[in-house]
């Protein structure tokens, strides 16, 4: 029997005849080992993990999903499922198995009137963007451009409009989702709720969302960009933050974070966005920018699509990357201070740390109301290790553990999901909090097999 490169979770190779078969029903495009398209197509942002799956389905839509899930089911195929192939722990594929690729699945269609916005999974936030901004509209969603829709939602989603419109999760009215069984099922408040529940903020264990029905906020232009100083002043710039936020309106979102500047100064700088009235958000952010001698202030009026390309250089497509997060029990002096003294130790100019402050919207909704856990947590860390030579991984890594270990102190025991690279099932499991024996139930009824496996799992109970 002729074979191919797909093996099953067995490790049974599959033979090319059911692969024939699958390509007959399914109208998108299917990308084997060999094949010229699959170099490009198996790559994910974080060129640390390099994976060969042993076939690629790039779905046309949700019916192509369906034949993907009930293909992998009758084969016994090991699943990655890949929205924007964003995050840094490379989720979003795997070895030998199959990927279910949503990346081709773009089709986002606005209503101004209601000021809801349905777009399919395959969409990245430039892409939601560029079609809710023609009716100056915005979904609360991240901070960087190429990021997915997909996995950012269903990991809570933080972003430049947080702290006034909440996480992406907590705008999502409805999902359209293809269950293990292969059912395409509507999930909101008023069908399959416990579905509904647990998409916002459960991460990709419950089945492959193939599009989401978000209500969008009048946001056009707004104030943001960046303010840097030398990295010398960091102490007083990241304390003079600590202290603005904390009677800052929620139309402000900003974040503290350490990088090195395309010229190599090692800086400090506060990166925000106003999203209301632009004449008050220049009155109210007048003070950050006064503070100290920047060594560059270009924060200025921006359509919010804009803002959202702001930090993309700073995270290129094939980069190595490593990255730690943690929430702080508050943002003490001490814990300041330890962050300075580890980032300074920083190996890779690539490399950044950000502090990111979410109160205001978030924390109104209780910890059980949806699968996010982390609601009162208010200040996150994020440690980004990030290189170009293969040759350093080990070197860059270290210092990311490191740095995460010299945070343990001042660490709330809780965890961003979204930012979670590689981590043990035990931090996982704190990352969704008190949820998790809700999550575990509703695992044991959507995916009792674990078909969807690669995310950051809830094992269904054995
Ligand atoms: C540079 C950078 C900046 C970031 N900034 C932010 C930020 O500002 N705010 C924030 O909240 N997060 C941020 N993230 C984290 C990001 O939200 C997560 O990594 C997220 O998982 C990426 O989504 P994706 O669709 O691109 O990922 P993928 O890698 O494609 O998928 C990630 C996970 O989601 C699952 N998944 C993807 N699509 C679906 C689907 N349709 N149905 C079911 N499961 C699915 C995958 O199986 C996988 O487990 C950032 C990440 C990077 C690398």
């Amino acid at each position: 029997m002729e074979t191919t490169r797909l093996k099953a979770r067995s490790g049974t190779p599959i033979g090319q005849e059911p692969v024939d078969a699958f390509r007959a029903e399914f109208k998108g495009q299917l990308i084997l080992p060999g094949d010229a398209a699959y170099d490009t197509a198996r790559r994910i942002w974080n060129a640390s993990i390099d994976k060969r799956p042993g076939l690629i389905a790039r779905c046309s839509g949700a019916a192509d999903v369906v034949a993907a899930v009930k293909f992998a089911r009758a084969n016994d195929l090991l699943v990655a499922v890949r929205g924007g192939g964003h995050n840094v722990g490379g989720r979003a594929t795997c070895d030998d198995g199959i990927v279910i690729d949503l990346s081709a699945m773009k089709g986002i269609i606005v209503d101004p009137r209601s000021r809801t916005v349905q777009a399919q999974a395959g969409a990245t936030l430039a892409e939601l963007d560029r079609e809710t901004h023609l009716y100056g509209l915005a979904v609360p969603a991240g901070t960087m451009s190429k990021t997915g829709i997909a996995g950012l939602t269903l990991g809570g989603g933080v972003g430049w409009l947080v702290r006034k419109y909440g996480l992406s999760c907590d705008n999502v009215l409805s999902f359209e989702v293809v269950t293990a069984e292969g059912k395409l099922v509507t999930a909101s408040p008023t069908a399959n709720e416990d579905l509904y529940w647990g998409l916002r903020g459960g991460g990709g264990n419950f089945g492959i969302v193939t599009s989401f029905h978000y209500r969008a906020h009048p946001v056009s232009t707004v104030l943001g960009g960046l303010i840097i100083y030398p990295r010398d002043q960091s102490a007083a710039v990241v304390r003079n933050y600590r202290e603005f936020m904390k009677t800052a309106p929620e139309e402000l979102t900003a974040y503290a974070g350490f990088i090195t500047t395309p010229d190599g100064m090692p800086a400090v700088g506060v990166v925000l966005c106003w999203c209301g009235d632009l004449a008050e958000g220049e009155r109210v952010v007048k003070p950050l920018r006064s503070f100290g001698s920047p060594a560059m202030d270009a924060v200025q009026p921006m359509p919010f699509p804009v803002m959202q390309t702001l930090l993309d250089g700073a995270f290129p497509d094939g980069s190595r990357n490593y990255w730690k997060t943690a929430f702080l029990k508050q943002l003490s002096d001490e814990a300041i201070d330890t962050l300075i003294d580890r980032v300074n130790r920083a190996k890779s100019p690539m490399t950044g740390v950000v502090i990111e402050f979410y109160g205001g919207a978030p924390g109104r909704i209780g910890a059980g109301d949806t699968a996010y856990a982390q609601r009162g947590q208010e200040y996150n860390i994020i440690i980004a290790a990030q290189w170009a030579d293969p040759a350093e991984s080990e070197l860059h890594t270290a210092w990311a553990r490191d740095t995460f270990d010299a945070m343990q102190p001042f660490s709330s025991g809780g965890y961003l999901l979204n930012m979670m690279g590689e981590e043990k099932p035990e931090a996982i499991r704190q990352a969704f909090g008190g949820n998790y024996g809700r999550l575990v139930e509703l695992k044991a009824k959507y995916d009792p097999t674990n078909f969807f496996s690669l995310n950051q799992n809830v094992a269904p109970p054995r």
